[in-house]
């Protein structure tokens, strides 16, 4: 295909890469990386592109689509080796007929192997674990630039842990090796808080021996927290209805209803009277329905139409060290509130929020110097959405937030710069190494590190 125009899944950001090639196999990456006439740099893979930012993006360059490469390759009694164009849903449903899991179980189903691999990824970490997927990624394989295979496994701790955090700028990835886990039984419950209860009680609920997940309301002033925990004395069937349960109202009925009301009701005190209604009927069914004693962990990862339809939606990121988030989730919730009476605008939908333990297990991990809980603002993309990021980037970045690459559209370089110091400046000059003529550089990254 050439001269097409691609997009991110949510539809908001485009590019015109010159070519666009499908890949089916290994030969196929090392043949368009030797030959720069017939694919012109930059040269960028995707996987599901659900990014929000434009890290994927090949203008006027080169993309190779990885969907076709999704073999499972080897399961074996503790890991499991894929193609780098498989997605989370479809490894965890075969890894459910093995009696087997993943560590970190993402809602995001279409997470492909090679974004788990070398990009950003979160959930609420389960108790003494890590919360991001490519932590428990032990061997990554690379087409690099000059066409060469690298293989990088944990026997390598630092070199593994720069290429978790290379977004496809050091080489393209053709397959990786998860470690799992037999099933074990998850519990799972919820309870609201009010804003001054829950940062109260917020001390005994980290030492809960709960994963901690939350849904924000700034608007009410209100959180419903997900408490989670693997519970492996759990008898009987597992309960299979309570994440499906969930994930129609987040992922189906939640963002087409706020969608809906958005174009339908043009006065906003009307409009977000009725997306506060629809919110509280969320936090009623979470409370009293997505409970158990027994689930299994498989059942929360979401399956998204590959190409968005009308319950798409779109969200951001920032994460904060733990300790200052009873500081500053009060002062974002005034944020908020102050943003909508200026401007009139509000995010349409709910927020979200994880407690991710501490990780160095990449080297851009946003929770490298501690435990840190997220403010993830979700919407529709109603009108004002973009000129509200940057206002959100800007106050994230003023309270010691650090953004993902992947995850927070609009983030500067500034900001990036500030959150990851030193940190970032060794993954410039690592890529450099990978990719000295800038083979895999597109604008994006480009501008991010000043090259
Ligand atoms: C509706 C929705 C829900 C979401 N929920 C979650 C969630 O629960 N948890 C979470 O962590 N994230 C979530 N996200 C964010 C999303 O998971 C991440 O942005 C993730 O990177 C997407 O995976 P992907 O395969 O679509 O990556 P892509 O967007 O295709 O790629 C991400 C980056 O990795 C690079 N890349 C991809 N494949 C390769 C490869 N084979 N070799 C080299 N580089 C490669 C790309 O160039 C890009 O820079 C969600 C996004 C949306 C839109």
């Amino acid at each position: 295909m050439a001269g097409t125009t691609i997009t991110n899944w949510f539809g908001d950001v485009t590019s015109h890469p010159r070519v666009v090639v499908e890949a089916a196999s290994v030969d196929e990456i090392i043949k368009i990386l030797k030959d720069p006439d017939h694919y012109p740099s930059p040269v960028r893979a995707v996987g599901s592109n659900h990014s929000t930012p434009p890290c994927g993006v090949a203008e006027g360059g080169t993309l190779i689509k990885m969907s076709k490469m999704n073999r499972i390759l080897e399961l074996g009694t503790d890991t499991v080796t894929v193609q780098a164009g498989a997605i989370a849903i479809d490894i965890a449903h075969e890894l459910e007929k093995h009696g087997m899991q993943f560590y970190v179980n993402t809602e995001i189903g279409s997470l492909s192997v090679g974004s788990a691999a070398c990009a950003g990824t979160k959930d609420a970490s389960m108790p003494g674990e890590y919360g991001q997927v490519g932590s428990y990624i032990t061997r990554i394989g690379m087409v690099l630039p000059s066409g060469e295979l690298l293989d990088v496994s944990d026997d390598q701790p630092e070199l593994i842990q720069k290429v978790r955090s290379s977004y496809g700028t050091f080489g393209i990835v053709y397959q990786a090796t998860y470690k799992i886990r037999p099933i074990l039984p998850m519990a799972v419950r919820h309870e609201t808080f009010k804003l001054a209860d829950f940062l109260a009680k917020l001390p005994q609920l980290m030492t809960s021996g709960d994963s901690l997940m939350y849904y924000m309301f700034p608007y009410e002033d209100l959180i419903t927290v997900e408490f989670r925990h693997y519970n492996p004395g759990a008898t009987g069937d597992p309960d299979k209805h309570v994440w499906p349960l969930r994930n129609y109202m987040w992922a189906k009925a939640g963002p087409l209803f706020s969608a809906q009301v958005e174009a339908n009701i043009s006065n906003k005190t009307v409009r977000y009277k009725v997306i506060d209604g629809f919110c509280a009927v969320w936090r009623f069914k979470l409370e009293n329905l997505v409970r158990s004693e027994n689930t299994v962990a498989t059942d929360q990862i979401i399956s998204y139409p590959p190409v968005a339809d009308a319950s798409r939606y779109t969200f951001s990121l920032w994460a904060f060290p733990e300790e200052l988030y009873p500081s500053v989730l009060p002062l974002y919730f005034a944020f908020c509130k102050k943003y909508y009476h200026d401007t009139g605008y509000r995010n349409n939908m709910l927020y979200v929020g994880y407690r991710i333990l501490k990780d160095r297990q990449s080297l851009l991990s946003y929770s490298w110097d501690g435990n840190v809980m997220t403010i993830d603002p979700v919407s529709t993309g109603n009108p004002g959405w973009t000129t509200f990021l940057p206002a959100y980037n800007q106050w994230c970045s003023d309270h010691g937030g650090v953004p993902l690459p992947n995850q927070t559209p609009l983030a500067t370089r500034a900001q990036i710069e500030k959150a990851l110091g030193e940190r970032w400046k060794q993954f410039a000059e690592a890529r450099r190494t990978f990719d000295p003529k800038n083979r895999l550089l597109n604008d994006f990254f480009r501008d991010l590190l000043g090259e």
